[in-house]
């Protein structure tokens, strides 16, 4: 007997044990697995989901001990090989669990639960009798009763040889419907007609005759019923005599809501020529190649991922559109739909599970070519892939924050690699690490300096509200801001009001004693809204009602501050009564397709004013913004995070380039209250080498990256001093194992320094080279699960912490 082994990486919540098990594979499900199925199988006192991520003959473990697996889920993997490997290169580069790197690869449908069902597709009378038995009465088996049958080696034979279809009908809202349809076959033709020449019955021979007219066709029932006009009782008469039969069809629920117009490519200009040659003489050779593509807002690099990505499929391969935000999407969406039209798959948060899965299967199938979606558009499971482009590369919406803890552009570049093919990484402020990283020729730069239609760049201006202050004006709106409102109003054009950072909202605070009302979970104040009169917090979810009274001292005089999306809201509209504003932020777009109804009213004109936080800040592009006002150009300037002065350049510069992108003139106006600050002044001319310059000068002398490297251990404990304890302890240690060189800074507290009822210590590893590096953090994660997890003790490692 020829004994087959699983190696099973398992789905379990305690990660003592982080590597694959042996599983015997029982004889029934020998034919059917392969490396990369989903697998049912004993673990503990239960069974667990688990990756089958290799098979062998041979196993270590005593024959009396090895488990059979309970089940196997899939049909066809889900993984496929090139997965498998990524999975490995994710586990030991950004040191996670290897489920946790798999798991991320898949749409949550996969992981949740799902029911398997098969779909008939040849006529009945070609299966073998057993199996014809289950399709008697319907189209459609779920794999459970082949399988109680012992009846899954024949089905699977019949698989291969493509006389039955398989599929996943996830039994979850929002997924594929298998709808079921009529169809009438080119072989009913004989019989119908016959029939329809003796029959009296005067119903049936409109149908049987509207038939003749329709072989070959599909229909749903109803769409026959209305067009014949007969009831369901004369088209299931007519069907039980063999002339049509049901069938079953796949129908993606459609994420898009509405039609494209179709696009042509457009002429290029002999910058956006210049990119496009380079990139294409890449696809050409077939090599691994990095472009980063630096052009000022409205450069025409959309156009040009266009052009690419059409010389792309031309080829016949695929490609993987990022962009940094779900906001963005629907504008991106469209541009891509409007050149590609049903090529183009979409994935991102704003998709409910049934939705993604049916994107994810429309990639895994070949029916799309193109996806543009968020991060975790990168494992999208194309097979051939051409190109992979980055928007906005800078983003740190790229780098996800939960385990595996990667960086979309890590991956990109590991995926050109196995497939060789370009990498652009696109952006009108790039990544400092990915500027320096062009100059020192490891990836190649390309740069726009024009707009595509030869427009002027907007002209900025930085309103200083220290002055406003000394004027007497103590709203948030400088002279100069009421002003150029009161203009774009009266010439009916449109504006962008932009709040800097979701964090910088209402709080509660008590004018007698001071107080800030905390959330008691988190060492951070509770946000104030005042749609439900409730107090949040952003971090954990919490909420209470705004208390009447202060907590502290019982004062009556407690108030909100602070300037939120509703406050400004309401700002405006005490200033200019007959302004439309629409406000888009946390609360507004809770809903799903929030975002892409909020644009759309703007986009149509239904407001003249657009008032959001980070969400609008990216790759809008409406002819009619005139004026961008960035309310608090500082908030961001301020966070403790070596990164504060790049993110607040780029937020500037981007948002600014949201103004004056057709044939109208653009104008910015910037607030500040720290004007002469290097991020604010150089976001004034949009000019993105003196920023450069000038911040990595700091960088260098104050060895942050990229000059240097830095990974992040972050330890919690409920009890602050047992926090403290371990974080102590991880420092010391490495410190004895790491080299000399290696700065360890710490432990310090968190900047938040209790989250979720647990407090924050972290210590900083600061490197130049260190080949140490990954075996030193593993063998610390080995001591962590064996020994600190036991005191409640969670360690994270983050290698490239997007906030220090
Ligand atoms: P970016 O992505 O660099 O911000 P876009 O691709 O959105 O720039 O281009 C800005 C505007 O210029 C868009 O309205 C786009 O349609 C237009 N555009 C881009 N390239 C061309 C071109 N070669 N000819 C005419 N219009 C162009
Ligand atoms: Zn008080
Ligand atoms: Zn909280």
């Amino acid at each position: 007997m020829s004994l087959l082994i699983a190696e099973v990486i398992v789905d379990v919540a305690t990660y003592h044990v982080d590597r694959p098990f042996d599983y015997q594979v029982p004889i029934e499900w020998q034919t059917v697995i392969e490396t990369g199925c989903r697998v049912k199988v004993p673990f503990g006192p239960r069974n667990v989901l688990g990756f089958v991520v290799g098979l062998k003959d041979t196993t270590d473990v005593p024959a009396g001990k090895i488990k059979p697996i309970a089940e196997v889920l899939d049909m066809e993997p889900v993984l496929t090989k090139e997965m498998l490997a990524m999975a490995k290169w994710l586990k030991n580069n950004t040191i996670c669990y290897e489920i946790d790197a798999l798991q991320v690869m898949l749409p949550s449908a996969l992981r949740a639960k799902y029911e398997k069902i098969v779909v008939l597709q040849v006529e009945k009378e070609h299966l073998p009798v057993d199996v014809q038995g289950f399709f008697q009465k319907r189209q459609q088996v779920n794999m459970k009763e082949f399988e109680r049958a012992d009846l899954l080696p024949l089905l699977k034979q019949l698989i291969v040889q493509k006389m039955v279809k398989i599929d996943h009908v996830v039994k979850q809202q929002g997924n594929v419907k298998a709808v079921r349809m009529v169809k009438i076959t080119q072989e009913a033709q004989v019989i119908a007609q016959a029939i329809a020449d003796t029959t009296r019955a005067v119903k049936q021979r409109l149908l049987l005759e509207w038939m003749l007219q329709h072989l070959g066709e599909i229909f749903t029932p109803q769409q026959i019923c209305e067009e014949v006009g007969i009831s369901s009782a004369v088209l299931q008469a007519v069907i039980e005599k063999e002339v049509a039969h049901y069938t079953q069809e796949e129908v993606y629920r459609d994420p898009f809501t509405k039609d494209v117009t179709r696009t042509q490519s457009l002429q290029l200009t002999a910058e956006q020529h210049v990119v496009l040659k380079a990139i294409s003489e890449a696809m050409e050779e077939q090599v691994a190649k990095t472009f980063l593509v630096q052009g000022v807002t409205g450069s025409g690099k959309t156009e040009v991922y266009l052009q690419a990505i059409q010389k792309v499929l031309n080829e016949g391969k695929q490609a993987i559109m990022l962009v940094p935000e779900i906001a963005l999407t629907p504008q991106m969406t469209e541009r891509f739909r409007s050149r590609f039209g049903e090529l183009v798959a979409v994935m991102h948060s704003g998709l409910s599970v049934g939705e993604k899965y049916d994107e994810w299967r429309k990639i895994q199938q070949g029916k799309v070519s193109v996806v543009v979606g968020a991060r975790s558009a990168i494992f999208a499971p194309f097979t051939n892939l051409g190109l992979i482009i980055l928007d906005e590369e800078h983003e740190s919406t790229y780098k996800q924050e939960d385990s595996p803890r990667y960086h979309a552009r890590d991956v990109a570049i590991w995926r050109s690699v196995y497939y060789q093919c370009p990498v652009i990484l696109g952006s009108a402020t790039p990544a400092l690490e990915s500027f320096a990283r062009a100059k020192k020729g490891v990836y190649t730069l390309l740069t726009l300096k024009q707009r595509a239609l030869q427009q002027a760049l907007p002209t900025v201006f930085i309103a200083d509200m220290r002055e406003e202050l000394q004027k007497g004006n103590r709203s948030m709106f400088s002279q100069q801001l009421v002003e150029a409102i009161r203009i774009r109003l009266m010439k009916q054009e449109q504006m962008v009001l932009f709040l800097n950072r979701r964090g910088y909202s209402s709080f509660v605070l008590c004018r007698d004693c001071g107080t800030v009302v905390q959330c008691p979970n988190c060492d951070i104040s509770l946000t104030y809204h005042r749609t439900t009169e409730k107090l949040k917090c952003h971090y954990c979810g919490y909420e209470e009602r705004v208390p009447q009274i202060c907590p502290q001292c019982q004062s009556d005089h407690i108030r909100y501050f602070g300037t939120g999306t509703q406050k400004v809201e309401e700002e405006i509209y005490k200033l200019f009564p007959e302004a439309r504003v629409l406000r888009m932020d946390v609360d507004t777009t809770a809903q799903k397709g929030a975002h892409e109804t909020i644009l759309q009213a703007f986009g149509e004109g239904q407001a003249d004013i657009l008032l959001g936080t980070q969400m609008i800040a990216k790759g809008l592009d409406f002819p009619n913004i005139t004026l961008v006002g960035v309310l608090s150009a500082d908030t961001s300037l301020h966070l403790p995070d070596y990164r504060a002065a790049e993110r607040t350049f780029q937020l500037l510069t981007q948002v600014s380039g949201r103004a004056g992108r057709h044939d109208k003139p653009g104008e910015v106006i910037v607030q500040s209250y720290t004007p002469d600050h290097y991020a604010i002044e150089l976001a004034k001319t949009q000019d993105y080498e003196p920023f450069y310059e000038r911040e990595m000068f700091l960088r260098r002398r104050f060895s942050y990256p990229p000059y240097y490297f830095v990974t992040l251990i972050q330890i919690t404990h409920e009890d602050v001093m047992m926090a403290a304890e371990y974080a102590g302890r991880a420092a010391d240690w490495l410190q004895a194992n790491l080299s000399q060189q290696t700065a360890i800074i710490g432990p310090t507290a968190a900047s938040i320094s209790r989250l979720q009822n647990r407090y924050r210590y972290q210590c900083l590893i600061k490197y130049k080279i260190e080949p140490n590096l990954i075996n030193v953090l593993q063998r610390l994660l080995a001591m962590y699960r064996a020994e600190w997890t036991k005191q409640g003790i969670l360690m994270t490692i983050d290698l490239d912490p997007s906030t220090i």
